[in-house]
């Protein structure tokens, strides 16, 4: 028995294969730069097949679904009803829902009588209080278009809190966790008792902390004024905000590597690019600590989260008075436990899993 993950964007497959039982990855890939999905899924049956894996005999397939909306809180087995309800929420994300479907439709062509699972992006969040997940507009707009904050990294949120719970040995249910997910994308969420009560990302994988390439959150009232003063096109605002903004936007580069070595060399944009990131990661720190009764751990993970000492060491800089700690030398090693004696708050770094995350739910459901 096989499951199958995909991760299927607009331009790549990514892929990993799992043996059912013990949940080894079997392998995994990347197809890149497809033009269509059917064509990548006829290149990543071939590589599947150079490692004696018949594709159209894996057991499951755990598709990753980016938007869930309000009406998908679990993963859910895909039938013509549910493709129906993921193409209604495409206009809440184009570019991501058509693509995972996409991908769906060609893995069901190639593996018609396996099983078929999606995995929402969003759903670990929708524990959210209303009163978090709202946005002060007109209630009409939430009632007829659902606009709300929905949040995003879900698999990624609820992969790495379980597994602090097993770091700090402690049921999850029983703890409350910071969990900061710093790769390209950026976001932040609060766990209270093991479920997401905030998270920093909302309608769109756009509001939140400074990304990549994305802005996070900007006054919206800049929208109006460029769309006035340089007569932008919203297509264009949207691409500027999305694709031409955050860390690039402001230092040339979204590569944390390159913005250190530069900030090192005295560049002011890349310093600058960093005290932005960093000082908007540690804003966030103190919000959610304002809003839960104590916080038992903060938990780094993505590529920057995971790897990059120096990020880590400024968001956590001079946060004593919260109780947060690091030791320097356990971040300098990226040891699992970075936090100090001292500190109240544990400090964790935890590698991002989605795959096995998401392997794991499709496990449960064919149990
Ligand atoms: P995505 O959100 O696309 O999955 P990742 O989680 O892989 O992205 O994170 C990509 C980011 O991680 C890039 O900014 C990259 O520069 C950064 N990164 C990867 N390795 C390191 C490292 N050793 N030090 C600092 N930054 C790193």
């Amino acid at each position: 028995m096989s499951i199958l993950v995909i991760n299927a964007g607009s331009s790549s497959i990514k892929y990993s294969l799992y043996d059912a039982n013990t949940l080894t990855v079997i392998d995994h890939g990347i197809i890149e730069e497809i033009s269509n999905h059917h064509e990548g899924f006829e290149v990543m049956k071939q590589q599947l097949q150079a490692h004696k894996v018949d594709i159209a005999h894996v057991t499951a397939f755990g598709h990753r679904i980016v938007h869930g909306g309000e009406r998908f809180t679990l993963p859910t087995l895909i039938d013509d009803s549910v493709i129906e309800e993921i193409k209604e929420l495409t206009s809440l994300a184009p570019l991501h829902n058509l693509a995972n479907l996409e991908g769906f439709y060609a893995a069901r062509s190639i593996a018609p009588n396996a099983v078929h699972i999606a995995v929402f992006d969003t759903a670990f969040h929708h524990t959210m209080p209303d009163y978090a997940y709202r946005y002060a507009l007109p209630n009409r707009l939430y009632e007829t278009h659902r606009i709300r904050r929905y949040g995003f990294h879900g698999t990624s949120h609820s992969y790495v809190s379980a597994q602090a719970a097993l770091l700090l040995n402690k049921p999850l249910n029983q703890l409350n966790l910071i969990t900061l997910h710093i790769g390209n994308g950026v976001s932040a969420c609060a766990i209270e008792k093991g479920k997401s009560i905030d998270t920093s990302m909302g309608m769109t994988p756009l509001e939140g902390l400074m990304m990549g390439t994305r802005s996070g959150s900007i006054d919206p009232g800049i929208i109006t004024y460029l769309a006035n003063k340089e007569n932008m096109s919203m297509g264009e605002i949207d691409t500027l905000l999305n694709k031409q903004s955050g860390l690039l936007g402001i230092a040339g580069t979204n590569d944390m590597r390159t913005l250190i070595d530069s900030a090192q060399a005295k560049d002011s944009n890349a310093q600058l690019a960093i005290e932005m990131f960093t000082y908007r990661l540690k804003k966030q720190l103190g919000a959610y600590m304002a809003t839960m009764s104590h916080v038992d751990g903060i938990v780094f993970t993505g590529g920057i989260g995971e790897h990059s000492a120096p990020i880590r060491t400024l968001i956590c800089a001079e946060l004593e008075h919260l109780g947060i700690k690091m030791d320097e030398a356990k971040n300098t090693l990226h040891h699992s436990h970075i936090d100090h004696d001292e500190s109240s708050v544990k400090l964790l770094i935890i590698p991002a899993n989605e795959e096995l995350h998401i392997a794991l739910q499709v496990k449960e459901i064919l149990g």
